[in-house]
């Protein structure tokens, strides 16, 4: 199964959350509307969620593009 993930390229770090391509271009343009979200989210979010805003939050203002990992 084809996954896909973030790949920072001022870094040249990937991840890859648990997703379809769909939810992570989602997340990537609705970063700060998804980060809000958690902050009131006292049930905690899906694994993906959390992992997927830590890595954009890390990599904030960095060129960051949705790639597939199919090799
Ligand atoms: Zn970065």
């Amino acid at each position: 199964m084809q996954r896909h993930g973030y790949f920072c390229e001022d870094c040249d770090k990937t991840v890859f959350p648990t997703t379809t391509r769909a939810e992570l271009a989602w997340l990537k343009d609705r970063h700060h509307v998804a980060r809000e979200v958690a902050r009131h989210s006292s049930g905690g979010l899906d694994h993906w969620m959390t992992e997927g805003l830590a890595f954009l939050d890390d990599h904030a203002g960095h060129s960051v593009l949705i790639i597939s990992k199919d090799r």
